[in-house]
């Protein structure tokens, strides 16, 4: 029974009473335990009386057959007292056969002093036997065997002596009588304090019993709620401590379970807003935090805004350094941001090697400083184990937005896309979002998949554009050709190698790109190579990045090697300013390269860093001549001093000097008088399809 049930029956009308007394009924009933207890109480109540019973029941018959004896004697005295004790021996004869049938006298013998027969009547035969047991008072009495007769004998005045024959034969059915008397009250009393028991063991032992059992088990089947199934207590035994402990561990389970839960859910909640490496929060908890500041900060002036950090070239760190050390200085990261912020601020870790941190800003647009002091906190002196310290690349997305229009998703995706600009962008470090990069940004994304695509499609093919050794009699004659990539995308149309080539820079698709390039160029060299047994040297563009590749002169010879096509045909193009990043790795290229009999040029020299002095360490076949050095030839002096200052170089170092970009007769005649070795630009030809330089160049040259 619940403890509602219990309320209900409390204080409801009286057929609630009445069914509440009939489910206790039905309850009493149905417990096996209370059957138990009154089926003991029964037996033992049995067997206490029935031992009392035997023995009183033995007493109730000897009294009565006292009584019987006593009354015999009162009505056969008087007779013999009024026959002058045996003196008139008629008057003793007519008395006693008048007493005959009184008092349940059967038969009378009375004998005298000398032990003759005085008188006799009724059934007196075997009477003088009792004689002999004669008692004061007829006491000792001998029942019949079959317990009709009760034979006594007394002995009277004047030395007589009677014996009576008393009818018996009532005394058991009264024995019988007052037993089952006895057995009925007994009975009686055995129901009265069963039923008694039973109450009293409903109200203390049962209905507590049973309400724990109902709560147990509904508690078992609830535990998150065991305190709601507690039992109502109040008793003051043993059952009401048990139900005390009952209800106390009740409640201990249910408050267990629900800090199990509370914990569990809080753990669910810290993981799902927090970076597992870092510990810092993650995008959901930034979102989450931004939701926050637009709710709490919504009225008040100023700004939020989100610089997302991130450290580029996290892959190639992860490829060198492997995953134990990059999550360790992953988490050195993390650290130093943190450290960098400042109280209120909020830094997040959005994934991999990407942080975010936001701040509110009295002012707008937000402060750059604060990108430059990340970047300078972050970017230096990590020791991951090895003998340098490294330094990461940092680069910063800004957004912000007031805090009355602020959309958390907008402002995170906004500074994404500053991130992705900064990206793309050399040089720059940090960078404010504006809508016009946005667009852009989504623009260059789109373009990227389409690029990655045609790197593994096909559809990029290589042009040549002719490099023309110039001949002191004036002529010029072809000394090789510059591989240069095309683009024709199905929908794009031509994309410039400009609008792409950064972007496959930036991306690293470059490498493949590059590599594709390359096997694109043995495969021309082998054709022409088995259709006109000649081939002319073909220079290949090496970006920054395909030069930093530790096994760069391993891939040149693969690419060389699965077409059987000698190194000396092939030259590579390293602009300046890949070769002057690392300058003793570059030697060590340089010279590798030059090794395994490919030639080397510096592409684009003069617009970095030229280091004359590094140059001499350098070992390379050519020098080329930017572009927009040749085009001022004739309009500026200046790019005409630079022009006669690398020919010289180049003439010192031993090398050869190529001019680029030259458009004009003046140009080559001015490149001529300087006895610069090659030249190469659209006054001669501009970069034509493969098949069309091999008509024109190859199979003339080899005809001829
Ligand atoms: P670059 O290596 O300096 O290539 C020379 C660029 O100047 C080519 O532009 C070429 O078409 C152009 N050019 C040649 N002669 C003249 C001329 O007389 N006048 C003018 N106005 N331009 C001339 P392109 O093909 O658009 O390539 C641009 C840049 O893209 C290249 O500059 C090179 O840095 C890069 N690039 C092209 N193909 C590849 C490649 O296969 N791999 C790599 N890594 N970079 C490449
Ligand atoms: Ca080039
Ligand atoms: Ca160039």
């Amino acid at each position: 029974m619940s403890s509602q049930a219990t309320e209900a029956g409390k204080f409801g009308p009286l057929p609630a009473t009445k069914n509440r007394m009939k489910t206790r009924l039905l309850e009493l009933f149905a417990c096996r335990m209370c059957w138990k207890i009154a089926a003991a109480v029964f037996a033992l109540i049995l067997a206490v009386e029935s031992v009392i019973l035997i023995p009183s029941a033995q007493r109730f018959e000897r009294n009565t057959l006292d009584q019987l004896t006593s009354h015999a004697i009162v009505a056969v005295e008087p007779t013999l007292a009024a026959s002058g004790y045996g003196a008139q021996r008629d008057l003793l004869a007519g008395g006693l056969a008048r007493s005959v049938g009184q008092y349940g006298i059967l038969g009378v013998l009375v004998v005298g002093s000398r032990g003759e027969t005085l008188a006799a009547a009724g059934a007196s035969e075997g009477l003088e036997r009792r004689i002999a047991h004669a008692a004061p008072m007829g006491a000792g009495g001998e029942r019949s065997a079959d317990g009709r007769a009760l034979d006594i004998a007394w002995p009277s005045r004047d030395g007589l002596h009677v014996a009576v024959r008393i009818d018996s034969s009532g005394v058991s059915g009264e024995v019988i009588a007052y037993a089952l008397r006895i057995a009925g009250l007994v009975a009686l009393i055995v129901a009265v304090v069963t039923a008694g028991t039973m109450v009293v063991l409903h109200r203390l032992v049962l209905r507590p019993v049973l309400r724990l059992r109902e709560s147990s088990l509904a508690a078992g089947a609830d535990p998150d709620q065991a305190d709601r199934h507690l039992v109502p207590g109040g008793q003051a035994d043993e059952m009401g401590e048990l139900v005390a402990a009952h209800n106390s561990l009740l409640g201990r389970v249910a408050a267990s379970k629900r800090r199990d839960r509370e914990m569990a859910a809080e753990r669910a909640r810290y993981l799902s807003h927090h970076e597992p490496l870092t510990g810092l929060p993650n995008r959901a908890a930034l979102l989450e935090h931004l939701e926050q500041l637009r709710t709490v900060e919504g009225d008040s002036p100023g700004s939020v805004c989100v610089y997302l950090v991130n450290l580029q070239q996290f892959r190639l760190l992860n490829a060198s350094f492997g995953t134990e050390r990059c999550d360790e200085l992953l988490r050195r990261f993390a650290a130093r941001l943190k450290q960098a912020s400042r109280p209120g601020d909020f830094v997040a870790h959005l994934g991999a090697d990407r942080f975010a941190l936001a701040r509110v800003e009295a002012r707008e647009p937000a402060p750059a400083e604060l990108a430059e002091r990340l970047i300078a906190a972050t970017e230096d002196g990590y020791d991951v184990g090895g003998a340098e310290r490294v330094s990461l690349a940092v680069r910063v997305g800004i957004s912000s937005a007031p805090t009355d229009r602020l959309d958390p998703r907008a402002l995170v995706s906004e500074a994404e896309f500053a991130l992705a600009r900064v990206r793309a962008e050399d040089g720059a470090r940090y960078q404010f979002y504006s809508p016009a990069s946005a667009e852009e940004a989504r623009t260059r994304q789109s373009l990227l998949r389409d690029l990655e695509h045609a790197v593994a499609s096909g559809e990029l093919y290589p042009v040549l554009q002719p490099r023309m050794a110039l001949e002191p009699d004036g002529g010029a004659r072809l000394a090789g050709a510059e591989v240069l990539v095309r683009w024709k995308h199905a929908r794009r149309g031509f994309v410039s190698p400009a609008e792409f080539i950064p972007l496959a820079e930036t991306s690293g698709l470059i490498v493949p790109l590059g590599e594709r390039v390359l096997a694109d160029a043995c495969g021309l060299l082998r054709g022409w190579l088995d259709r006109h047994g000649w081939a002319p040297r073909l220079a290949v563009n090496l970006s920054a990045r395909q030069f930093a590749l530790p096994d760069l002169e391993q891939r040149l010879e693969r690419a060389l090697g699965a077409v059987r096509v000698p190194a000396q045909l092939l030259e590579v193009e390293v602009t300046e300013s890949a070769a002057m990043t690392d300058v003793g790795r570059t030697a060590r290229a340089l010279a590798s390269l030059r090794s395994l009999g490919v030639h080397v040029s510096i592409d684009d020299f003069g617009t970095g860093y030229s280091s004359l002095a590094y140059l001499r360490r350098f070992a390379v076949d050519a020098i080329k001549i930017d572009k927009s050095f040749v085009d001022d030839i004739g309009a500026d002096p200046n790019a005409e001093a630079i022009c006669d200052a690398i020919l010289r170089l180049g003439q010192s170092l031993g090398c050869k000097v190529v001019a680029e970009g030259v458009e004009s007769e003046h140009q080559v005649a001015f490149l001529r008088r300087r006895r610069c070795d090659e030249v190469q630009g659209y006054f001669f030809s501009r970069p034509i399809a493969a098949a069309e330089f091999e008509a024109s160049y190859v199979a003339a040259r080899a005809a001829a």
